[in-house]
């Protein structure tokens, strides 16, 4: 029998598989690694439980959707817990501001820094949310398949004035800097340089404040194996450690899919949760149209890559939050090295993930596990011999952690792991390591982002992080639900 393929099970393409699900469609998810999750796959190691990606779940009414389409209720699967502050941001100066959702509390705190800035930030939450009604409700799950669809929704953008920055938008509305860098550095959380691109990624803060911040109890891993649970009682089939290698076409349609180990499953759609250039120049690569495509594609802008350091304590820092962004001395030059030159900084700036601080389970009684990572250039921006690199900043990180944050850390060391841009190339299949797929700026969003359904190839579609809307956990499960409403109608 033919069924439909999804290539992938990060949480676009869970997200997509339960759709199609729930709608009748038999639905087989292939994915190449032994557990589910792509970003958010899990590392259990000595009684410590690590989440290796996003660990700040926002717009749970997405998620929660997705069990309702199924008749199903989310707190049977999992159990979200509110995080309080969303984040604390530190500096080296000593300035700290707990940012969450209490406006009074963040009013306050911002009066400390500058008492001009209350009211500015006012206005700016009044953009902010104004954006995020126009580019995350209204535009954020449908596709963009033709310039009409982007004309269309041109006069909001101009409106918006979307051309400006993030920083630069924040900036009309805020004096302080380190506000400035406190309200700009969002769009990092999705693969956004705050001083490139578009002033619409400014909705990430409104959809906080919205929604607020969550944790899954059991950590992120433990939604994934919810979203895996609701697909499988959907009747969906779910193959680990099945790698695509090539897909089967007649013509101009795709008709079945090969794995690396010889296996071949017969499709009469397929969507790919892989990344954008490896689906089409590796998975493609013999088709005019996977070699044109991916051609284009490696034109395109990627976002920067991560280094990302996993450790494991005897000790629990009860004085972290859970989610703490560790500015470093420079803001702008930092990150304009990390976009645009062929080095590796002297200094970095840091997001610190405790989570043991909400939930205490996921390390052995008295010990905590964290993670530290830093955004650092993709492999075609610096050339990096990470195997190199990587120890060295392991080494410097841990230093900077223990000296600022963390006293003791080294000590109290039980286990620790890196996940470098040479992991995300070959772990993932990240073009150029990339940790977020297409850079988002103004010029590679909505219709200038690739498609979620292939213009020639009628019945290959996109879901994730490379397509419509983007990167993100909320963005990635937009992607499904515009990519769903596609082949719902192309199947039907
Ligand atoms: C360290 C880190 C922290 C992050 N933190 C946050 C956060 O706090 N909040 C947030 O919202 N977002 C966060 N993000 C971003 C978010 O995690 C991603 O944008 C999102 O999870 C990507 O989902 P995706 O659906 O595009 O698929 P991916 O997670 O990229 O999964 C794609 C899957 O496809 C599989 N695959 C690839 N090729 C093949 C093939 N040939 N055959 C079979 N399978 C294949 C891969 O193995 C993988 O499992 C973070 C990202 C990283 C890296």
């Amino acid at each position: 029998m033919k069924r439909t393929i999804v290539i992938g099970a990060g949480f676009g393409g869970l997200a997509l598989a339960i759709r199609l699900q729930a709608a009748g469609i038999a639905t087989t998810l292939l994915e190449q690694r032994d557990k589910p999750g792509g970003r958010a796959y899990v590392y259990q190691d000595q009684g410590f439980t690590f989440d290796a990606g996003p660990t700040v779940i926002t717009d749970p009414s997405a998620i929660e959707e997705l069990f309702a389409l199924a008749g199903k209720r989310m707190s049977d699967y999992v159990e979200l817990i509110s995080v309080t502050p969303f984040y604390r941001l530190c500096w080296e100066s000593g300035e700290v501001l707990d940012y969450d959702n209490d406006q009074q509390r963040l009013e306050s705190q911002i009066a400390r820094f500058n008492p001009r800035d209350v009211e500015g930030y006012r206005r700016f939450l009044d953009y902010s949310r104004a954006v995020f009604r126009e580019g995350y409700l209204k535009l954020g799950t449908v596709p963009f398949l033709s310039f009409r669809d982007m004309l269309r929704a041109g006069p909001q953008l101009a409106r918006l004035q979307a051309w400006r920055s993030v920083y630069s938008m924040v900036s009309s509305f805020i004096e302080d800097e380190h506000l400035r860098q406190a309200f700009s550095f969002h769009s990092l959380l999705v693969g956004g340089n705050p001083f490139a691109t578009s002033s619409i990624y400014t909705l990430i803060h409104a959809l906080e404040r919205e929604w607020g911040v969550w944790f899954p109890r059991g950590g992120t891993g433990a939604l994934v194996q919810a979203l895996v649970r609701l697909f499988r009682d959907l009747g969906g089939e779910l193959e680990l450690n099945a790698q695509v290698s090539r897909l089967e076409m007649a013509e101009d349609r795709v008709s079945a899919v090969e794995l690396a180990d010889g296996r071949r499953f017969d499709a009469s759609a397929v969507a790919s949760n892989a990344d954008v250039v490896h689906t089409y120049e590796k998975l493609l690569g013999h088709h005019p149209q996977g070699m044109a495509r991916a051609a284009k594609l490696k034109r395109k802008r990627m976002s920067n890559s991560l280094f990302v350091l996993y450790f494991g304590l005897n000790h629990h820092h009860t004085q972290l939050a859970h989610h703490t962004v560790c500015f470093g001395p420079r803001y702008r030059e930092l990150i304009d090295e990390i976009f645009n030159r062929d080095t590796l900084a002297e200094d970095f700036s840091l997001y610190l993930h405790s989570p043991c601080i909400t939930d205490p389970s996921l390390a052995p009684p008295g010990c905590a596990s964290y993670y530290v990572l830093a955004p650092v250039p993709h492999l075609g921006t610096a050339n990096l011999n990470w195997a190199q690199e990587g120890p060295r900043l392991r080494e410097r990180i841990f230093d900077y952690l223990e000296q600022h944050y963390m006293p003791g850390l080294r000590q109290q060391l039980v286990t620790h792991r890196m996940f470098t841009p040479f992991d995300f190339r070959d772990q993932l299949g990240a073009y150029q390591g990339s940790a977020f797929s297409v850079e988002p700026i103004l010029t590679q969003s909505a219709w200038f982002r690739p498609h979620n359904r292939d213009d020639r190839i009628a019945n290959l579609y996109l879901v994730g992080a490379g397509t419509h809307p983007g990167a993100g956990v909320p963005g990635v499960i937009g992607s499904a639900k515009a990519t769903a409403s596609l082949m719902l109608k192309d199947l039907a």
